[in-house]
Parts: structure tokens; sequence; C-alpha cells
């Protein structure tokens, strides 16, 4: 398969030098084949979405929201497809494969509301000074750039670009190249709808393709998610630019269990903070803080959980979790089991792969970590839980932001007002209380410290694509 990058409003075949192997986790086996574009073709692409720019941003807002309610019911039309690819390229069990189609769905029905929304955006401002009139005009940034990851590949395209389109912007998409065939479906929606070439372009590619994109000069803006590496590389070049950027980076998120829990509760919310996914997830809460009071009695039912979770193909309606989606995570999560027994950790459930042919490794609990561990200052990225016990509000709160990230914690307590002072206390973007991992297209995401600049989703994902301009008049 060489057709695999849409670029001004056409398919076109890859003329790079890489070929890039797309896999099936469960078996540890390719499944299709593509060949990168090249550097020119990312030229071609950005050439293609400036031409567009002037078109498309005088579109009105209403033309822009039907395309994004367009988007969001081609997406609908397409979900067995959607669902099974994901399923099949990332090793998502059917009903994760499907929460992620929805979500991807009630972000393009979401940004056609907001879209609909901008004239009113635009506003006189007054002013104290006498003789002078202001108002101001939203106007999109103008031709962007999205780099993705591959652990939630359709969502995390569509937070991108819902509101990149819905703000008037032009754009080039480079997906992972993990997951390189999932967001082609935009492209195909973009045919299907009659979106005007250029306006979406996607291009396949490894890291030489991303880095094409995030160099390129004729780019007004970067939004990029992934790892903290690439994230200082992508801020690199926006710096010699002078050229704003987004970023959605790392985490090493923390979960706060006090005393007043109810234990089977705060075990579900733990087995889901860090499996959904197969802890594949910025957000994953991979670093537990249990109070002394409850310990005792949770960690055994926590360890219970994770032996029982089942592991296995996510085509199996039985399989609670896949597998890890690629090879290289695989090999990354076995070299943090070797760390683990180099640093004797105490070992409650799993810390090994699983022999199965694919890409397995078992749900993993470790104990009283030290707070200097390795695994638990870094990000894992795979169904590996660290625990330590806390015995004060004030040590559980210390500890949770002791850390280089800041995207996310849990607090699972009975007393709301505690709840509310510690979330309030934590340094991160966003805080679940007595729940997980449940994100909102209302409510924004993105991270403190470490884990980013900007935000996305809601109001403010919208912003991150427009430029105040304020048109100020003499009246005399
Ligand atoms: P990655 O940084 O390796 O790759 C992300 C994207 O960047 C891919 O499309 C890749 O091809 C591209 N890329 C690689 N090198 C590049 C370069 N030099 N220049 C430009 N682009 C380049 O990340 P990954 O392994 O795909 O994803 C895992 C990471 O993503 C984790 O750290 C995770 O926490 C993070 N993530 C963050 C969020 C968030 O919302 N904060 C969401 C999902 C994933």
């Amino acid at each position: 398969m060489t057709t695999s990058h849409y670029i001004a409003g056409r398919w076109v075949d890859g003329q790079g030098s890489d070929c890039i192997s797309v896999n099936d986790p469960a078996l540890g086996q390719p499944f299709a084949e593509l060949i990168a574009a090249s550097a020119e073709q990312v030229d071609q692409a950005v050439a293609a979405a400036r031409a567009a720019l002037p078109a498309w941003k005088c579109t009105s807002a209403s033309e822009r929201a039907a395309y994004l309610r367009g988007f969001a019911e081609q997406l609908g039309q397409r979900r067995e497809a959607l669902v099974a690819l994901q399923m099949r390229n990332n090793g998502k069990p059917r009903h994760e494969a499907e929460v992620d189609l929805d979500d991807a769905i009630a972000t393009f029905s979401y940004y056609a509301e907001l879209a609909e929304q901008l004239p009113g955006q635009n506003r006189d401002v007054p002013l104290a000074a006498p003789g002078f009139t202001a108002r101001t005009r939203l106007e999109p940034v103008g031709v962007v750039g999205l780099i993705v990851p591959w652990n939630f590949p359709l969502v995390t395209s569509a937070w991108k670009l819902a509101p990149a389109l819905a703000a008037g912007c032009t754009v080039v998409l480079k997906p992972s190249e993990v997951t390189p065939l999932c967001e082609l479906a935009y492209g195909q929606i973009a045919d299907t709808l009659g979106l005007p070439a250029g306006v979406l372009n996607i291009v396949n590619g490894k890291a030489e393709t991303g880095a094409a994109l995030s160099n390129h000069n004729g780019l007004d803006k970067l939004s990029f998610t992934g790892s903290n590496n690439v994230g200082s590389q992508v801020m690199r070049s926006a710096a010699a630019q002078c050229r704003p950027v987004t970023l959605e980076l790392g985490g090493k998120s923390a979960i706060l269990v006090f005393d007043d829990c109810d234990v089977d509760a705060a075990v579900q919310w733990i087995v889901a903070g860090i499996c959904w996914n197969a802890g594949q997830m910025c957000s994953a809460t991979s670093r537990l803080l249990v109070q002394d009071g409850i310990a005792d009695a949770l960690l055994p039912r926590l360890q219970a959980a994770l032996e029982n979770l089942r592991v296995g193909s996510p085509l199996s309606e039985e399989a609670d979790m896949g597998p890890l989606t690629s090879q290289a995570q695989w090999l990354k999560v076995a070299g943090y089991f070797a760390t683990a027994r180099e640093e004797g950790l105490q070992c409650l459930v799993g810390g090994k792969v699983l022999d199965r042919g694919g890409w397995f490794v078992s749900p993993t609990l470790y104990a009283d970590v030290p707070e200097g561990s390795r695994l638990w200052n870094e990000e894992i990225f795979g169904p590996v839980l660290c625990a330590r016990r806390f015995a004060s509000e004030q040590q559980a709160i210390a500890e949770a932001n002791d850390s280089r990230f800041g995207l996310v914690a849990t607090v699972c307590t009975t007393d709301l007002a505690r709840a509310e002072r510690v979330a309030d206390a934590l340094e991160v973007g966003h805080v679940w209380i007595n729940s997980v991992q449940a994100v909102f297209v209302e409510t924004s995401w993105g991270g403190t410290k470490g884990s980013g600049i900007g935000r996305e989703l809601g109001p403010w994902g919208l912003s991150g694509y427009q430029s105040v301009k304020h048109v100020t008049q003499c009246l005399g």
C-alpha cells in the first residue's frame, strides 16, 4: 500500500525513503506496508494548505460547522471499519475502540457548535478614553501542522483537527508511523464531504517526515502531542522561527487514596487508571499514594484485581486488556521490569512479559517503591503501577507534586471538602474526584510543568487556533 497521503485533495503515493510496517500487536506481525512521504511531499502539503487558506478562512462559521457535523456523521457511518482497525492495529479491546470512536465523534459535534457561536465572539470593547471605538475580531492562526502519537490516534487527531477547522485554519496532519491508517479516514471523509482541496492534508511518515513538517517555514503554528524528547525538538524548531506551539507531552500522574474511601470503589478506579489502553495513556495514574489506615486492606484486593484481569487478544470478547501497541513499547516496558529487579523493588503482581507471540505484558504492581526509584519518577507507558504509603494530607500533596510532570491526578475520598482542597493544591492540568479518566469535550486537556504548553478541548482548544485582532477607530 503506497497511496497513503492526502495532499491538495488528491491521494498520492509516498516518495520518501522510509518503508513503514503496520503491525498487529496481538500477533506481533505486520499486516500492511506503506511508503513514507518525502520532504518534497511535505512541502507540497504545506503549499496546498497555504493556497487553500484565503478562501477557507472566509467561509461562514455555519458553513464550517456543517463540514464538522459531516465529519461526525461520517465517522459514525464508518464505525465498524474504524473500530476493527483500532482493535487490529492498536490492540484495543472492542469496548475501548468504541469509546475512542465516540470521543472523536463528540469532538467534531462539539466544535461544530462552537464554530456557530464564533460570530458572537467578535464584540465591541468599551474604552475609558473618549473619541475612539474598538472592536475585536478573532481570526484563524493560519496554516497549522498537527503531529500526533499512536495511543489514541482517532481521538488525538480529532482534538486538533476539529478546533483548527472550526477556527478557519488549514492543516497538515502527520499521524504516527505506528498507526498510520486510522487517520486516513479523515481524508476519505474530506473527499466524501467535498471539503475544498488543501484544507486538510495528511502526510504519513516517521521522525524524518515529522521533522520536515515541524521545521517547515510555511507553518503559522504547530500543535504536537507526543514524548517530551520529541516535544523539545519541536519547540526548538518553533523557537527558531518565533512561531507558536502547543505541546501535549508525557505524564507520571498520581492517584491519592484516603483512609475514608470505599476499598472496592478505589480498587476499580486504580485498575482503570493504569490498565485502560494497557496503560498507554499520557494520563495514566501510575503513582498510587495510599493512606496508612487503608493500605493493608487495599493492597491485597488491588493485587487480586490485577491478577484477575484477563489479558488477551482484542478480538476475544473476554479480554479486559490487550497487548502493547508496538514492539518498541513492549521492549521499553520489559526494560523497566529489569530495572525494577535491579532496584530490588517489591513486586506484588506481574513484572513480566507474557510469552504469547504478541506484545503482551502482565498488569504489574510494585509496593513501597522508594522516592528515588526510576519507576516512581519516569513515564513507563504500560500497565505498571508503583505504590507508596502516606500519613497525612500534606504529605500526599507534597509527594504527588514532587514530579517533573503535571498532567492529571485522581483523588479518592468521601470527605468532599478535603477532595476540593487537595484538588486545588495539586500542580496538574486536570483533577478527577472519585472518578477516573473521565474526559469531556467541554473541559480542557493539557498539563503543567513538563507535561506541556497550552490546552486542548473546550473553548480553550479553539482559542489555540485563533489570533485576536483589535480594530480601533478614531471618531473624529
Ligand atoms: P513520539 O514523541 O515518539 O512521537 C509522536 C509523533 O512525533 C509521531 O507522529 C512521530 O512520528 C513524530 N516524531 C518523531 N520524531 C520527530 C521529530 N524529530 N520531529 C517531529 N516529529 C517527530 O511519541 P509516541 O511514542 O508516539 O507517543 C507516546 C508519548 O506521547 C508519551 O510520552 C505520551 O505521554 C505522549 N502523549 C501525550 C498526550 C497528552 O495529551 N499530553 C496524549 C497522548 C500521548
